[in-house]
């Protein structure tokens, strides 16, 4: 089956045209949020177009803030696309191109892609953070997505450090000002010595044994399994998934997690995601081959 699918962030739009599973064609188009959700929209009936055949039977999207899988409506906007609710994601392109469209919220894809092989061995229940620009959340129960009541489960807005960092959702301390790639960078970048922009730089100085790199990952990991251990107790899955870009291509950061996870008698598996930044689209193509 030929199947289009389209991921949504806050930077860019990324689509992929499916044939018989495999992706034989990629796009991607700026998402430029600060333009508008209309001017998004436009974009990503650009990029629909470009990859777009006849022979298309159904087309996935998954997209940042909260969303209605049934409705396919946007219910919960993000950070960056303040206007993004209210847009009938599903309808639109139903309507524009005339075949079925199903959506989901790109932290419930990427679960759905990362969690497969897991799916395929017998789990049913598991947890997955993605540690990126912000914290994305996901669960599975009982081999199925958890979605909550009104599709905004959010760990990342979970207070770590109550009266901590402010956070964009207004309240402050959120578990996304401690553990994102992006607060962990602005954390390097204000306590490291030296030119470090990205958290990789990070990582290669904790390597070459920098006290002020050592100190600030330290801090990091016991965050994370602070808040790993309260996520277990309230979900207890038979294992966590991480991924995001403070995992990707990142051997310190698997090696840090496994040191930690002993010193802070973690006993759940904590496996890394696999598919890195291609498990939205993944996780889109999915949501349209099951219908
Ligand atoms: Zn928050």
């Amino acid at each position: 089956m030929t199947i289009i699918a389209c991921d949504i962030g806050a930077t860019e739009i990324k689509g992929a045209r499916y044939e018989d599973a495999i992706a034989i064609q990629t796009q991607r188009l700026r998402t430029e949020p600060e333009r508008g959700a209309h001017h998004t929209m436009n974009q990503l009936h650009k990029l629909i177009g470009q990859l777009w055949t006849e022979e298309v039977r159904a087309i996935g999207i998954v997209s940042a803030g909260a969303i209605n899988p049934t409705s396919g409506m946007i219910v919960g906007n993000t950070g960056t696309m303040t206007d993004w609710v209210g847009v009938s994601l599903k309808a639109d392109i139903e309507t524009a191109f005339g075949v079925p469209v199903h959506v989901d919220n790109d932290a419930n894809g990427a679960m759905l892609a990362e969690f497969e092989p897991y799916r395929q061995a017998g789990i049913q229940h598991a947890v997955m953070l993605t540690l990126g620009t912000g914290v994305g959340s996901a669960v599975v129960i009982h081999g199925e997505l958890y979605r909550g009541a009104t599709y905004q489960v959010e760990f990342g807005h979970l207070i770590l450090h109550p009266g901590g960092r402010p956070c964009t959702c207004g309240q402050s301390g959120c578990a996304e000002q401690y553990l994102s790639g992006r607060a962990l960078t602005n954390r390097a970048i204000a306590e490291v010595d030296g030119a470090i922009t990205h958290g990789s730089e990070l990582f290669l100085a904790a390597t070459q044994q920098n006290p002020c790199a050592l100190a600030v990952l330290e801090e990091y990991f016991d965050d994370l399994f602070l808040y790993l251990q309260s996520l277990d107790r309230v979900y207890d899955p038979e294992l966590f998934l991480i991924g995001g870009g403070v995992t990707d291509n990142n051997n310190l950061f698997a090696t840090m997690l496994e040191e930690k996870r002993l010193e802070h008698c973690f006993t759940k598996p904590i496996h890394l995601a696999r598919l890195q930044n291609r498990a939205g689209i993944q996780g889109a193509y999915l949501l349209a081959e099951r219908g």
